[in-house]
């Protein structure tokens, strides 16, 4: 059995950065496990980059302050911005527009925020991860490597006593590595098999919230007096009707729909390529459901609404005008792209089946998205255009959480965590700084 320092689990931003601040403070012997071919996790999916303290990190959560938050993401941004197909996109400091844009939400009673943004797109997603590759020189990637188990080594053991145990599949083949400590970055694709596992081993976790949702898809000329000055804007609303928190979330001008598969259900999502654009831009339009008694399951609550769309679109998501939401009918085959509705001054990006989204989504959440969607349209005349295109289900599933101390280490002695799959980030900066937090916690505590 080979051993190493530190087992890591997930080649995404978190567990990449992780062996990069690992290698950095001395650590060598690092081992990274995806069950993919290429390793990067989320880093191939357009790479838009948010430099904020308020945008995909939760200071409670990573126990820091304002100031270490800022110190981390300075430590990430340099790895990024030397990367040369990396391109600011949002200038904030001395930008007058963005107060412009600050004032006129904050009329409407939204919170705006403009991060400072980078981005380097789909299309220059190996490149970025070959460039992370690069930087390491003490990790050895086991990629196309499913890690099925891991398992304590009995501290009598005669060999690897005490240490963990991986236990992986490739090519059929059963594969074992021991390591002293092990930092699970599952992502979003890997926590619910890292929930169960945990369960078994002993790790506590929890629900989170999750975030429920649609992507809204319009002509460009509408988004674009906002995304010239903020590539991603985040709007915040909070809802009169309910409430409850609705936001805008990774926004993609001249971007496209695209589509996740999680084999009984599908999801919608966007992204953007540097060269190629469209004539359309895309954002996620998302509301925070937080779920207690009886009914605490954030996971299951989203995965139904998932299973709905997936039933009712025939396996495909669906998409709506909002010319016929507003008349309260589904969309067509027939009138989908109909020039007398002016339907076809917004070409879809993603064939989706056309049909109506209120059949899936509690009416709740539509009441919440609706009324943000008018508070949007009050800032930013034009989004409600009868062609403009709601595509569902949109659902974040950040909804597993893990207690840990503030290094990331959870209850079991030796078992740390990083990234979207356990609840420590919310995007690619937030997963890269959770992953630093928890290699200097490993070196901290263990070296
Ligand atoms: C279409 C799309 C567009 C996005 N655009 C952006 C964007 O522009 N900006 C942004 O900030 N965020 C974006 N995101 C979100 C971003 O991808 C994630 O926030 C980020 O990748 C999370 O990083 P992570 O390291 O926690 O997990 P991931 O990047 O998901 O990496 C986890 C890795 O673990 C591996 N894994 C899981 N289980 C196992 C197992 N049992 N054995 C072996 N390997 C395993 C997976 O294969 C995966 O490679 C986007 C997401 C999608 C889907």
């Amino acid at each position: 059995m080979k051993d190493f320092n530190v087992l890591i689990l997930g080649s995404g931003p978190a567990g990449m950065f992780a062996a990069i601040q690992l290698e950095r403070m001395g650590i060598d012997r690092i081992a990274i496990f995806d069950r993919n071919r290429y390793p990067a996790g989320g880093l191939l999916n357009d790479g838009k980059l948010n430099f904020d303290y308020r945008v995909g990190i939760d200071l409670d959560e990573l126990q820091i302050d304002r100031i270490d938050a800022q110190s981390l993401m300075q430590e990430v941004r340099q790895v990024f911005i030397e990367f040369p197909r990396c391109q600011q996109v949002t200038f904030v400091d001395g930008n007058k527009d963005i107060d412009e844009w600050e004032k006129v939400a904050r009329e409407h009673n939204v919170q705006f925020i403009a991060p400072e943004q980078w981005h380097y797109g789909t299309d220059n997603g190996k490149k970025f991860v070959n460039y992370l590759r690069g930087m390491l020189r003490h990790t050895t990637f086991f990629l196309g490597t499913e890690v099925i188990s891991i398992e304590k080594i009995p501290p009598s053991a005669k060999k690897e006593g005490g240490r963990y145990r991986f236990v992986c599949r490739k090519n059929q083949k059963t594969e074992k590595y021991s390591g002293k400590i092990v930092l699970a970055a599952p992502g979003r694709s890997g926590a619910y098999w890292f929930r169960d596992l945990s369960r078994k081993i002993g790790v506590n976790n929890d629900f989170g919230p999750i975030d429920v949702g649609i992507r809204v898809e319009l002509n460009r000329k509408f988004y674009d007096s906002i995304t010239d000055v903020v590539y991603d804007p985040k709007f915040i609303f909070q809802t009169r009707r309910h409430d409850d928190r609705v936001r805008t979330f990774c926004t993609n001008p001249g971007g496209r729909v695209r589509v996740e598969n999680y084999g009984n259900f599908k999801l919608v999502n966007g992204d953007a390529l540097s060269k190629h654009k469209t004539e359309n831009t895309n954002f996620a339009l998302i509301n925070t459901v937080f779920l207690t008694r009886p009914f605490s399951d954030t996971t299951e609550f989203g995965q139904m609404i998932a299973r709905q769309f997936f039933l009712l679109g025939g396996g495909r998501p669906i998409v709506q005008r909002v010319g016929d939401f507003r008349e309260g009918k589904r969309s067509s085959k027939s009138t989908f792209n109909s020039k007398i509705r002016h339907f076809d001054r917004c070409r879809a990006t993603y064939n989706a089946v056309p049909g109506d989204i209120t059949l899936g989504l509690p009416a709740r959440i539509v009441d919440n998205l609706w009324e943000s969607m008018k508070t949007l349209d009050k800032i930013m005349p034009g989004i409600l255009h009868p062609s403009t295109l709601l595509y569902a289900p949109e659902i974040k599933f950040f909804d597993t959480h893990f207690p840990t101390d503030r290094y990331l280490e959870t209850n079991i002695e030796g078992i740390f965590v990083a990234g979207d799959g356990t609840g420590k980030s919310r995007g690619i900066v937030g997963a890269a700084i959770s992953g630093i937090i928890a290699a200097k916690g490993i070196v901290e505590k263990y070296f």
